[in-house]
């Protein structure tokens, strides 16, 4: 079967970090196009253009394409790329409102094209072996732990602080995203407290509380932006009887009950190529609203804290 031809749009550093690298490393997928404001794209690239939607009319052989810009515009961007007759590969998060990732899946439905929306963190296997361990399962406890630097890895980044860039909720929705698909029932944001700092408008730390319908549960989650030194991406989950499961190192690592059962370098960005090329192959649309609706709903209910200014 011919590779899948695929282009990007918005050449970051995502795209540069992990979207080249796995297309490249993916033999059913042939990278033929970059849109890149800034008109960078790596050697060897056949079509590159500063405006996307001049990639989406003058490659006419072009399949797919995914979208790695921040999340403000991607909605505007996959709804031209559906419309133009691609599919596409939506980074997290998937949109910047839950109406606009509504309107991207009825278009592809029209369109019948193929909209796939990527939480990268959950491609790891203990996240996976912790979805199997907690099937039919009450979950008692679980305290999600994620707090990282935010100017080591969003380095003068300013859509993160800006309106719809989604402040720590940026890392956190991946967080939530393996929260969403290891629960054995939907958790619902009970209370959220949300720290901004005063000159930005979007928070650099979040505290949430969720129910799962158990009365008594006692189920928190913890992000902050201003972690210097060692990092956290930590789940801990504590069903009724046992056994307790540690999700590490934002899911490549699996305790349970103390005992090391996977340890793995993170494989995310390859297995969600394999997975976008399984949903061209079979002509199948997969989107998951599940982690971007829990944000939505911790912005709902949130308390709002003023804290002191950021500065980058
Ligand atoms: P980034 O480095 O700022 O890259 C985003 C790129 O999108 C920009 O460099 C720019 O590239 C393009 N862009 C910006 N504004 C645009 C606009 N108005 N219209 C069209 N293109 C625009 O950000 P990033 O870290 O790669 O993050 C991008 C997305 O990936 C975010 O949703 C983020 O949550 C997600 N993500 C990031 C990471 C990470 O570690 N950084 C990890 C997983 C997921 P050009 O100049 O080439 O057009």
């Amino acid at each position: 079967m011919a590779a899948h031809r695929i282009g990007i749009i918005g050449f970051g550093k995502i795209a540069q970090d992990q979207h080249f690298p796995a297309i490249r490393a993916n033999p059913n997928f042939e990278l033929i196009a970059v849109a890149s404001q800034r008109g960078l794209a790596p050697n060897g690239i056949k079509h590159i253009f500063r405006d996307y939607r001049e990639m989406l009319t003058s490659v006419p052989d072009l399949q797919a394409v995914a979208i790695c810009t921040p999340p403000q515009v991607r909605h505007d961007i996959a709804r031209d790329v559906l419309i133009a007759g691609k599919s596409a590969l939506l980074e997290k998060p998937p949109a910047a409102t839950l109406s606009e990732l509504e309107d991207l899946r009825q278009i592809a439905a029209e369109m019948r094209r193929v909209l796939f929306t990527t939480w990268h963190a959950q491609y790891n296997r203990g996240v996976e072996m912790a979805r199997n361990t907690l099937i039919g399962r009450t979950v008692r406890r679980m305290l999600v732990t994620w707090k990282e630097d935010v100017r080591h890895w969003h380095p003068g980044q300013q859509w993160i602080w800006q309106p719809g860039g989604f402040g720590v909720f940026d890392p956190g929705i991946n967080a939530l995203s393996i929260v969403t698909r290891i629960m054995p029932e939907p958790v619902f944001i009970q209370q959220s407290e949300l720290q901004f700092p005063s000159n930005r408008d979007a928070p650099i730390a979040a505290d949430l509380r969720f129910t799962n319908g158990e009365g008594g549960a006692d189920l928190k989650a913890v992000f902050d932006w201003r972690q210097t030194g060692p990092q956290t991406w930590d789940i801990e989950v504590e069903p009724e009887g046992g056994p307790i499961l540690k999700l590490s190192q934002g899911g490549c690592r699996l305790e349970i009950d103390g005992e090391i059962v996977v340890d793995e370098k993170p494989d995310e960005y390859p297995a969600i190529y394999r997975q976008f090329d399984t949903l061209l192959t079979e002509g199948r649309s997969e989107i998951d609203e599940a982690p971007f609706r829990l944000v939505a709903d911790a912005f709902m209910v949130g308390r709002r804290v003023q804290v002191e200014p950021f500065a980058d």
